[in-house]
């Protein structure tokens, strides 16, 4: 008999699961919480399960989190982690520790169909969605991994939906993954602790927007529709103008703000010319900008603006009254930084 894997229910569906084994209502919440306690990999550990119960569970169901066969520490305090999956594919997760948090990066598909230009998860293609499992499985994993090394005395703080994938093209399991991991009971994060990033999914970013409270990232890199669909060809099905237009609508409360990512990629969309085309077209979004150097990467065809046009790219749109962060980037050594998750794959 095939077993259930709990890893990929909710708490709603891992209650109906019981209750179709006879079980009643309540042990739904007991086995839920005790999944998602530090390091438990085994129902055995559920001590205040009776035995029969116990072996009940055993026999129809299983709950196993993806391994982490690698892990790689950056100069800069950064650490990729590398998790070999049940059919031998691999995924990627990053921790990036900063002042008084830690941010961990998630992944939600292996590879990724997008195809955006400068990144190096696009140029391998899609493989597959990562269950809801796989995803949470990368959180469980590094929180156990912190505890187990005493690493970082505060733990997870923020997780961002930015690492391999585009996590709106893989919708249902990450609604499922954001249940679990926004449940009191799961791994209980905050939504105002949680960024999803996509590249422009305009009918799923309006879908968010209406089932979670999460925070939203949009890769931009370009608000002229002919560099930006060089860039990104997701342009194409939705240009600039839909997706703003989307993310003038996500409901907010006062005080969010969207944030737009903008590689800046020398001679090809870093002018200040560029700089005032995005100011004006995002007026009116509450919203933050983070500019990205380009991480330059072999076999890549970008290269990276010089320090004195980010700066007075960055000015242009202070000029008009935005925040603007140059986010420094984080783990280039180790092939962790922004559009450089691609690791065993391309081996
Ligand atoms: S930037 Fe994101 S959406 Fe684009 S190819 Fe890379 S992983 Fe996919």
């Amino acid at each position: 008999m095939n077993k259930k894997d709990l890893t990929n229910l909710s708490l709603l569906c891992l209650t109906e699961f019981l209750v179709s084994l006879g079980l009643p209502k309540y042990r739904g919440i007991q086995v839920f919480s005790w999944l998602y306690r530090p390091k438990i990999t085994d129902f055995s550990q559920m001590t205040d399960l009776s035995k029969e119960l116990r072996e009940t569970l055993a026999a129809r169901a299983c709950f196993t989190w993806p391994q982490i066969a690698e892990v790689e520490r950056s100069q800069d305090g950064t650490v990729k982690y590398g998790f070999k999956l049940d059919d031998d594919n691999y995924t990627e997760a990053v921790l990036i520790p900063e002042e008084g948090r830690n941010t961990l990066c998630v992944s939600s598909q292996v590879g990724c169909a997008m195809a955006c230009g400068f990144c190096l998860t696009g140029s391998i293609g899609f493989r597959r969605n990562l269950t809801p499992g796989e995803i949470v499985g990368q959180v469980v994993r590094v929180r156990d991994w912190l505890l187990d090394t005493n690493d970082l005395s505060n733990g997870l703080n923020n997780l961002v939906f930015m690492g391999m994938g585009e996590p709106l093209a893989n919708f249902d399991n990450l609604l499922i993954a954001l249940d679990i991991l926004t449940q009191q009971r799961g791994l209980d994060f905050s939504e105002r602790r949680i960024t999803v990033s996509t590249c422009g999914l305009v009918p799923q970013i309006i879908e968010l927007g209406r089932k979670t409270k999460v925070n939203l990232a949009v890769s931009l890199h370009s608000v002229d529709n002919s560099t930006r669909s060089k860039l990104m060809p997701i342009n194409k099905k939705y240009p600039v103008a839909e997706l703003l237009e989307a993310c003038r609508n996500f409901p907010m409360p006062k005080r969010k703000r969207i944030m737009f990512e903008y590689i800046l990629i020398k001679d090809l969309n870093d002018s200040e010319a560029d700089a005032e085309l995005l100011a004006q077209k995002l007026k009116g979004i509450p919203c933050k900008i983070n500019l990205l150097p380009y991480n330059e990467s072999a076999g890549q065809p970008f290269k990276r603006s010089s320090d004195a046009r980010i700066e007075l790219f960055q000015k242009a749109l202070w000029k008009a009254g935005y925040t603007v962060l140059i986010r420094s980037s984080r783990g280039a050594d180790i092939s962790a930084a922004c559009g450089q998750l691609a690791g065993k794959m391309n081996s």
